[in-house]
């Protein structure tokens, strides 16, 4: 029994971390979408006129970079 009870504790364990992984993963993934989303809102939120510079610092107008 104390073989079948230490295989249980390394299976429940392994499935901790592998939560915590998992956790960390989705930690990351929703940082990225957060500050993603803080850049469009950000982007969005400046009125910028179709034939000024695009804010993203690539020098063309908007209207021929991302305000297409
Ligand atoms: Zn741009």
């Amino acid at each position: 029994m104390q073989s079948y009870h230490d295989s249980a504790g390394a299976i429940q364990r392994e499935f901790f971390l592998a939560q915590k992984d998992a956790d960390m993963h989705a930690a990351m993934d929703e940082r990225r979408a957060q500050l993603e989303a803080q850049g469009a809102t950000r982007f969005h939120r400046t009125k910028i006129g179709r034939n000024d510079t695009c804010p993203c610092g690539s020098g063309k107008k908007y209207k021929q970079c991302h305000g297409r």
